[in-house]
């Protein structure tokens, strides 16, 4: 039994999600003629308040292309410095933007209004013209760390008043919501755009949707065009969205327990230096210098067991779809007997 808790992507289809997508109708979606892309773009806009959706194969390309959208060049993002769209998208902001970030260090990827306020910069010759706010909920190498519905209204509010547009990478956004009793429709409606991954906790092979006004979508359809991302009958992995969206969001919560129990059995072992709350479903604990997370991530793998070092002697763990009670069982057998 191999217990995989590197990422929550590393899922695969359901036999049920499989059916989904087998029986699925297409067309071409370049003609907007997939009429599963279509479904699944009016279901994902209706659930989360807004006007419109389109559908890209990764969260990379719908974050980008939001940016790309909002910002002009010479523009400046606020951003979170461990967040996404900086810290793992290759450099795209400079690369597709010809946009500058203002980088905040914020508590576990998140940031406050007053972070938002103190870094804008002034209407002259001198400065790139602060246009963007990001925010990642809930945030990767904050260690699943979210923000609370009254936080996101506070952060938007403030982006509003100041004439800023604010992004919301909601790669992970559902093990937030199911975890503060939110719905979708509360939060939406905030944002000038939001990303959600369907290829992380949701479980599907691929894909990522991009939310916004009618104009704003209108408006990316162009940039998916340029990135590359214009796919034809890819309805076969619409159904996969529309299957997770509707079978695979409340189920959410039992990651985020069986993480906060990976947390309690790893805390048992001498290894941890220092860990972050879990908040969700990572858990991201430091070693003690004597351990290095090399040797321990190979131990780990001689019992099938996989995780990711993120740097730092810091070891990241993820649940999933995939990751079930039998396997929890398992795991905390296999530390125990790991010297
Ligand atoms: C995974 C992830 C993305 C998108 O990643 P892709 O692999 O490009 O789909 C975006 N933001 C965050 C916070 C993520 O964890």
């Amino acid at each position: 039994m191999i217990i995989d808790l590197r990422s929550d992507t590393v899922t695969k289809p359901t036999p049920a999600m499989l059916q989904a997508m087998m029986s699925a109708k297409v067309g071409d979606d370049v003609f907007g003629e997939d009429p599963s892309i279509n479904e699944l773009e009016a279901m994902t806009a209706i659930m989360f308040g807004k006007e419109a959706a389109i559908f890209c194969p990764t969260g990379t390309m719908t974050n980008q292309i939001a940016i790309k959208t909002h910002t002009h060049p010479m523009d400046e993002v606020i951003v979170e410095k461990s967040n996404h769209v900086y810290y793992y998208e290759s450099g795209g902001i400079a690369y597709h933007s010809l946009s500058s970030v203002r980088l905040i260090n914020g508590d576990r990827g998140r940031i406050k209004p007053l972070d938002i306020e103190e870094n804008i910069n002034p209407d002259n010759i001198h400065h790139p013209k602060t246009r963007l706010v990001v925010i990642e909920n809930t945030a990767n190498r904050g260690g699943g760390s979210y923000y609370q519905l009254n936080e996101m209204k506070a952060l938007t509010n403030t982006a509003h008043t100041n004439n800023l547009k604010i992004h919301l990478d909601g790669a992970r956004i559902f093990n937030c919501l199911v975890e503060i009793n939110t719905t979708p429709k509360e939060i939406g409606p905030l944002f000038d755009s939001v990303s959600v991954c369907l290829s992380k906790g949701l479980g599907c092979p691929v894909g990522s949707l991009l939310l916004g006004n009618k104009d704003f979508i209108a408006s990316t359809r162009k940039y998916r065009k340029v990135f590359g991302g214009g796919m034809r009958q890819a309805g076969f992995l619409a159904a996969a969205g529309i299957y997770a969206l509707q079978n695979n969001v409340q189920r959410l919560k039992e990651d985020n327990k069986r993480a906060k129990a990976l947390s309690e059995i790893m805390q048992k072992t001498d290894w941890i230096e220092s860990f972050m709350p879990v908040d969700t479903n990572i858990f991201i604990f430091k070693l003690k210098p004597e351990f290095k997370a090399e040797v321990i991530l190979n131990k780990l793998k001689e019992n099938l067991v996989y995780c990711f070092a993120i740097g730092g002697n810091s070891i990241r763990m993820v649940t999933h779809l995939d990751f079930n009670d039998e396997m929890l069982n398992k795991f905390s057998e296999i530390i125990s007997k790991i010297k």
